[in-house]
């Protein structure tokens, strides 16, 4: 199969959470099962940077040609590079007023959020190039809503259907939260026949999620669990009934573990490589470059528990702060990695201020705290109220450091709980409640656990022994599209051989 995947986020060129590591490994893990697979992205100002320090490669794949969409038009050039150490190819779409900005989600230069627009342009910029490239796909894998358009204008704009008429979509929703939702004047930007338009709408609003999962051949997001949430008024962030009336033909693919960038074995960042076996003085020596790192005393006997994510409500950060002061009572010490929501990120810095020596709190981006943090502490606290998959408590098993994590969306599907009984099959420990005194209890029940040396031991070797690879997922969505080009020629009326390709 011919494969594109289509994101604003794409693993190194630019990342700000999971959805960067999923589309920077999956298309290279499908491509290691023998398909032809290529990564699309708009062409940030930081790409440009990398390649500049020599980060990647970047060159010209196309003459520089017209967009036009709505009543504007817009110029836009196509780049090359590849997923460093791969050879899938990665695309990057470019224009100078919507994507050479200081970050990835940045406003326009009037602080004006034009991220309908901006997003519209990427995905018309990026089909546009597929079809002067001659590189039309049997499948487009659209992420997140600034890649929702893809799977609208394959199945409501005529004028592609000559080139993508054939052509399955998939949407996957990593995201709930971020709907690609605004004012409905937006819609000229989409370039969509004006008979559709109600098919965007939700509430009043424009609603880019909302079209995707109405159009897509298939639509998924990132666990079982999140997929059945999500069909709830309680999970479904004002969506729930339009992904009820996709059915069971919603689905949940877990995400999996790009072991070349995490895996105990091959960590480029921490202090001591180790194996699966796990591997006491590594261990030894990673916390005690962890401590040292956040300068807290790395000969102190005692539990250790880390925390990185984007500091927002939906992580359950402010449950953490609520519960920080009693567990630090109880000697629990905790580093902390995150940049989000300014109050939170003040109120760590301020915390941290003052319980320096057994709460470090680094409010930034850092890869290699990331790694460090997984590798050196005992336990991973992942305090979500929603989370469509989770990655860092996948990262955190196979390292052999315990989850602690709310059961909710992937974290159920991923952490099994101890309990008295399941020494042999559990990984980790979760509550229910998404409360500060949930949260307390079920730190403090692992800080009792870890002294049992010996059950400790055999939980993380519980967790090690978890397959999280990429193959799992790829061959997963692999069927899912097989599935949904099988309908499309069967209701074309062929079900013949795949076209020719140009
Ligand atoms: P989400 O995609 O909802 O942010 P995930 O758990 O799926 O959460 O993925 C988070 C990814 O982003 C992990 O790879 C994690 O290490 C990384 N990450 C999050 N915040 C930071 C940070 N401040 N510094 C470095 N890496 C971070």
């Amino acid at each position: 199969m011919r494969i594109v995947h289509l994101s604003a986020e794409v693993s190194p060129f630019a990342k700000t959470g999971g959805l960067g590591d999923v589309v920077g490994a999956l298309p290279w893990a499908q491509q290691q099962l023998g398909h032809e697979v290529s990564v699309w992205m708009p062409l940030y100002r930081q790409v440009r940077e990398g390649a500049r320090l020599g980060s990647w490669s970047l060159s010209p794949a196309l003459p520089p040609f017209k967009l036009d969409l709505g009543s504007e038009s817009h110029e836009i050039a196509l780049f090359r590079s590849e997923l460093p150490g791969t050879t899938v190819p990665v695309y990057l779409v470019a224009n100078a007023h919507f994507f050479d900005r200081p970050d990835l989600y940045f406003a326009d230069p009037s602080g004006r959020d034009d991220g309908l627009q901006r997003f519209s342009v990427f995905v018309r910029g990026a089909l546009e190039a597929m079809r002067r490239l001659g590189t039309v796909p049997d499948v487009v894998h659209a992420h997140d809503w600034h890649a929702a358009l893809a799977p609208m204008a394959l199945a409501w704009d005529p004028s592609l259907a000559p080139d993508f008429g054939a052509a399955a979509s998939v949407f996957t929703i990593h995201n709930l939260a971020f709907q690609g939702a605004g004012e409905v004047s937006a819609f000229r930007f989409l370039g969509l026949p004006e008979a559709v338009r109600g098919q965007v709408l939700w509430h009043d609003r424009l609603n880019l999620m909302k079209g995707a999962t109405l159009a897509a051949s298939a639509v998924n997001t990132v666990s079982p669990s999140a997929a059945r949430e999500m069909a709830t008024p309680e999970g479904g962030f004002g969506l729930d009934p339009i992904f009820r009336a996709r059915g069971e033909r919603l689905v949940g693919i877990l995400n999996g573990v790009d072991g070349r960038i995490w895996s105990p074995e091959r960590d480029r960042h921490i202090a001591r490589r180790y194996g699966r076996s796990g591997d006491a003085a590594a261990r030894a020596e990673n916390r005690r470059s962890l401590l040292t790192m956040a300068g807290m005393d790395a000969d102190e006997p005692g539990f250790i528990v880390g925390l990185t994510g984007r500091l927002t409500h939906q992580k359950g950060f402010d449950l953490f702060l609520g519960a920080l002061d009693e567990l630090l009572e109880d000697q629990v010490r905790f580093v902390l990695l995150g940049t989000g929501e300014p109050p939170l990120e003040a109120a760590m810095r301020e915390r941290s201020k003052r319980s320096r020596r057994r709460f470090f709190a680094y409010v930034g981006f850092d890869d290699t705290l990331a790694h460090l943090i997984i590798a050196g502490a005992d336990a991973f606290l992942m305090p979500s109220r929603f989370e469509p998959c989770g990655l860092s408590q996948l990262y955190a098993l196979s390292y052999g450091t315990l989850p602690i994590v709310r059961r909710a969306g992937g974290l159920k599907d991923t952490v099994l709980p101890f309990h008295d009984g399941n020494a042999d099959q559990a990984t980790g420990f979760a509550f229910d409640e998404p409360s500060a005194r949930a949260l307390r209890d079920t730190v403090r029940f692992a800080q009792r656990t870890r002294q049992d040396e010996a059950l400790w031991g055999r939980l993380c070797a519980n967790g090690m022994a978890q397959d999280f690879s990429w193959e799992r997922s790829a061959r997963s969505y692999l069927d899912l599209y097989a599935g949904r080009l099988e309908e499309k020629r069967a209701r074309a009326g062929g079900g013949g051989p795949p076209r020719p390709r140009p």
